[in-house]
């Protein structure tokens, strides 16, 4: 670094200090010493991506006409593939030509729309704790953020009576996220149809991510955002086939929703990138037919590695809403701990790597989270360790 003369831009320079550090530097320092470390702290799947996926993949690479540069907005087989999809599980009709765009993974599309709509002064609400990638592109399009807290008190869902006028006036998008990162927590239809009116009433933008409709539990399947009558007039809709269908190094997911601001991110996108390799679109389409051929075996999976570790954090006493759908499991941390050193003794005491709460925003300190993307067995050992140090 020393000696290079050049700074930083401010949209580097102001980035959020990186919370997750302190754990990292904890962890590295644990695995130098040899500790065996149970990392319940990524939301990345473990398991391999389903066989069909890979050989429509294989298949697809060979082909001479998926070798040349991709449409931006994505290959109209792929984004009628996601339209079929969005008919036969939430029974909403989106045009594949006008109401859906492929992305690079849903992060890419997150990233990318405020740049779409936003200018500086203007407002996007945020949902806090949340996923960090909302107030960062919100920071990188020159607008400013509004935290809608999420409280055990409001059932983890945002208070949108609770946003002040004057913010309201100047708030332009707002990001939602059900089933919840880091919470879990499952928002509900007449939750959807209050948001429809209000940002029809204050004129703003839905940008909801439903990148975990598919992990759910109990057979309880999460309803998507444009299921609400109207949805589709105020918004877009972020899904991913990362973690339903164990993808996440593949890098593909689509948004679907009103055509303008569909188009106003595939503006961006033909600007910033070329699209996904046609490729990874062919191997899209089979997991996407495939229904839930190939996820109804996953999802018993993390259903069985659920009940280990909800069975085992409720007989050591923990206090947390049992996980309806998604990885995590939100924990509130004992008396006499911050979310900070909750993580620190999980991890010095008993190797387990969680993550503190506050790292997704502060209305999440007091919590940590807990992730299954790890076997069962680990699941049962990382119970039987906090068992042993009476936690
Ligand atoms: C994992 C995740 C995504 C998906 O990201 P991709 O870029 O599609 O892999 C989106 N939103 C949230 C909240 C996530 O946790």
């Amino acid at each position: 670094m020393s000696g290079f003369p050049i700074s930083y831009a401010q949209r580097i320079k102001t980035l959020p200090p990186y919370l997750f550090k302190a754990i990292d530097d904890m962890k590295q320092a644990a695995v130098a010493r040899g500790v065996d470390i149970i990392n319940l702290g990524i939301g990345d799947p473990d398991l391999p991506t389903p066989e069909p996926i890979i050989k429509a993949m294989q298949e697809a690479v060979t082909k001479p006409q998926h070798h040349q540069y991709p449409s931006s907005s994505g290959m109209l087989s792929f984004r009628t593939a996601v339209a079929d999809w969005y008919k036969r599980r939430f029974n909403v009709t989106a045009d594949p030509k006008t109401e859906v765009v492929t992305l690079i993974g849903s992060k890419e599309g997150i990233g990318h729309v405020p740049l779409a709509f936003i200018d500086p002064g203007d407002v996007v609400l945020v949902p806090s704790p949340g996923y960090p990638v909302y107030p960062v592109a919100t920071s990188f399009a020159g607008g400013t953020m509004h935290e809608m807290a999420l409280t055990k008190q409001n059932k983890f869902l945002p208070d949108l009576g609770a946003i002040p006028k004057d913010i309201l006036k100047k708030a332009k998008l707002m990001f939602l996220n059900s089933p919840n990162n880091p919470t879990s927590v499952i928002a509900d239809k007449p939750f959807f149809n209050r948001v429809v009116d209000f940002a029809k009433e204050h004129h703003i933008i839905i940008c909801h991510d439903a990148a975990y409709s598919e992990i759910y539990y109990d057979g309880k399947r999460p309803s998507s955002f444009l299921e609400a009558e109207g949805a589709m007039d105020v918004g877009v809709e972020f899904h991913s086939l990362s973690k339903t269908f164990n993808m996440t190094g593949w890098r593909i997911g689509f948004a679907v929703g009103r055509a303008e601001v569909i188009a106003g991110l595939a503006q961006i996108k033909s600007n910033m990138d070329s699209g996904q390799f046609q490729a990874i679109q062919e191997a899209g389409i089979t997991a996407l037919e495939s229904d839930d051929q190939l996820t109804d075996g996953l999802r018993a999976i993390y259903q069985e590695r659920r009940d280990v570790l909800v069975a085992g954090l409720k007989n050591l006493g923990l206090q947390f809403e049992t996980p309806a759908a998604a990885f995590y499991v939100w924990i509130e941390v004992p008396k006499g701990y911050t979310s900070a050193s909750f993580t620190a003794h999980l991890l010095e005491k008993a190797g387990i790597v969680t993550t503190p709460g506050n790292g997704f925003g502060a209305p999440g300190e007091g919590y940590i989270r807990m992730t299954i993307t790890t076997t069962k067995d680990r699941l049962a050992e990382a119970v039987d360790r906090m068992k042993k140090i009476g936690w």
